[in-house]
Formats: structure tokens, sequence, C-alpha cells
């Protein structure tokens, strides 16, 4: 390891020197959709388990559902990112890895919430010296790329100076994140696969003004579904780094920093692929989701009384301790937790953290 790095949220630099290690050590991290406390307590109890560092995400139902329902949704998805970005910058330090802060996706009808978070980013930048977000992701996948690269470009230069950086996507990842997405029978199927030349033109219009990393389509679905007839081609990602490469002259073999979306229900061995071919961030959501409510879900089984009384009808014995909501939330939390275990093997980051 040649960086190590204060444990806690990572920014800018420290950001790209993560990703280094990472595609130095052959390794990725995962990134995890989050929806409240819970969930990214047990993300970064996971991580730390692990000794690995993470990623942390908030698509934009769960920024709002992280507000409360009680509030506007449009308001509601502003104030709960940064809320939860709050919430990691105080503890994460205390979890001893390095977390990097994300937003999921963001079509053009959500880029008005990515220029709020940034405002926001810009006065938390002010008073606290970082920004909130290490990045936030723009998927403009369903516009002509003319169109996706201009508004990616003109977020990136208004992020560059806060030591930020943005994720874009290059042709589509099948299938549903919480609204934004495709049909997976229905979507064109040339576009699951991305052109290595829309991944170049991207490099060339992005890199010189700052840092982004590339959700590029290769057959990736979102969500778990029975095999169909949508094949993985992870040899797309390694054909648009060499023609990054080529094209630049460029010593590395592998310029771009590549995110694998749709990581829930992945096989070990694409993961592995992805992971050589310089993907350094896999997103992963369905797959924690359940974990978390089989865990709450067994818990109420084996206790419905608890659930139904607040004494046992038979045995008048008091139900407290197992209705109390830390109990099942706890359950929740650590097959969460077993979830992620099996996601930091699969990624190869256990024990790589690089927080000292
Ligand atoms: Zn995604």
């Amino acid at each position: 390891m040649t960086n190590q790095l204060p444990a806690g949220v990572v920014f800018g630099e420290e950001y790209r020197k993560l990703i280094s290690e990472c595609k130095a050590g052959g390794y990725a991290l995962p990134a995890v959709n989050v929806v409240g406390t819970d969930s990214i307590n047990a993300v970064m109890e996971a991580a730390a388990k692990n000794r690995s560092d993470v990623i942390i995400q908030l698509s934009n139902g769960g920024a709002s559902f992280y507000a409360g329902k009680g509030l506007d949704a449009a308001e509601a998805m502003i104030l709960g990112a940064v809320s939860a970005a709050q919430h990691v910058h105080l503890l994460a330090k205390h979890y001893g890895i390095c977390v990097v802060l994300h937003t999921d996706h963001a079509n053009r009808k959500l880029i008005p919430w990515i220029d709020a978070l940034i405002d926001r980013g810009e006065d938390h930048k002010k008073k606290f010296g970082v920004p909130l977000f290490s990045s936030h992701m723009v998927d403009l996948s369903e516009e002509p790329l003319d169109e996706n690269l201009s508004e990616s470009a003109r977020l990136l230069k208004r992020v560059v100076d806060l030591d930020m950086s943005i994720e874009i996507e290059l042709g589509i990842t099948g299938g549903e994140e919480d609204g934004v997405g495709s049909d997976v029978d229905t979507i064109d199927n040339s576009k699951l696969y991305t052109q290595p030349e829309d991944v170049l033109e991207a490099y060339d219009r992005l890199n010189p003004i700052g840092h982004f990393s590339v959700a590029a389509s290769f057959g990736n679905v979102h969500g778990v579904y029975k095999p169909g007839n949508v094949v993985l081609r992870p040899e797309i990602l390694e054909a648009s780094q060499k023609l990054v490469s080529a094209t630049h002259g460029l010593s590395s073999e592998k310029p771009l920093d590549l995110v694998f979306h749709g990581g829930s229900g992945s096989s070990a061995e694409n993961i592995k692929e992805a992971i050589d071919y310089g993907v350094f961030k896999m997103n992963i959501d369905t797959d924690t989701q359940f974990a978390f409510s089989k865990g709450v879900g067994e818990f109420v089984t084996e206790n419905s009384m608890a659930f139904l009384h607040q004494i046992h009808p038979e045995t008048d014995q008091p139900l407290k301790k197992f209705y109390d909501p830390r109990k099942w939330l706890r359950r929740g939390e650590e097959t969460m937790i077993e979830r992620l275990d099996q996601a930091f093997a699969e990624l190869g980051s256990v024990g790589k953290s690089v927080a000292k």
C-alpha cells in the first residue's frame, strides 16, 4: 500500500488516491444504497469488520426517505441527502475506515436535485473546508451523447473546485433503480452495451475539466431477475480502456475509473473479470435490501406473539424485549452485514483499508 489516508470521508485528491489503490491492488469497493441510520451504520460496521473502505450512497428516493415521508418529496430529497452526509461525516472516522459519499442515478428531471446538493456542498466547504459529498452521479444515458456530455461537463465544472468528482453513465444499465431506468424486456438491446468510441469521447471532453468515473454498460442490469437474454460482455470495459490508452498514448493501461451498476445477483466470476478491467466501484442495493428484510422477517416469524400482544396471552410473559424496535432493526442490520461480508470478499477488498 503506497497511500495511507486519515479515516473518515474522502474527497478530491484523497478519493483519487483511494481509487488508485483499488486499481493497483486489483480490488473494488461496494457502493451500498442506504435509506436511514440503520443501513448506514450497518454498512460502516461491515466495512470496519472487514477492514475495508466503502462507498455509501443515496438515491433520490433513499434521500427523501431519510428526511421523512412527512416532508414534501422535492425538499426531502435535498435535506435527506444533507442529513445523511452529516451523519457519515460525524461517525465514519470512529469506525476507522475511509468512506466515499455518493449520490446515485440522477436523470434529466433530477438534475435540479444535484445542483441543489452542489449549492449545499459549496456552503459546507465554506464553513468546514470540505464539501458534503465525494461525488455525484449524473445519469443522462437516455439523452443523446452530446447532451449527456455537455451537461456532465457543466456539472463537473461546478464541482471541481469543491474537490468533488462526478460519475457519468454511458449506455444504459437495464432494469430500474428507484424510478430511474428502463424495462429490461422492451429496451433496445444495443443500448445495453456501451460503445468504446463513446467512452473515448467522454474522456476527451471531461478529463481536461476534472475527475470523473464512468458507469459503462456491458449488459448489466439493476435488480435480480431470472437469467434471461441479456448476456454480460465485460470485454467492452477492456476495449474502452485500450482505446483511451492507445489514442492518448498513456502509460496506464486502465486510465478509466469504471463503475459496475447492478452488482446484485452477479456471479463472482463476472465481478472478478470487471475488476480486472478497471472497475473500482460496484453498486449493490437489491441484495442488501433483501438481506435486511430477511433478518427482520425471520425475527418477526420467530417472535410473532410480540408483534400482536404486549403480554403473551397464554403465559403472561411481557414481550417488550421482542417488540422493542432495536431488537428487530438490529437483526436486519446483522443480516445486511452478513451479505456485505460476501460483497467485500467477492470484491477482494477485505483487509485492504487505506485508513491509518
Ligand atoms: Zn445503477
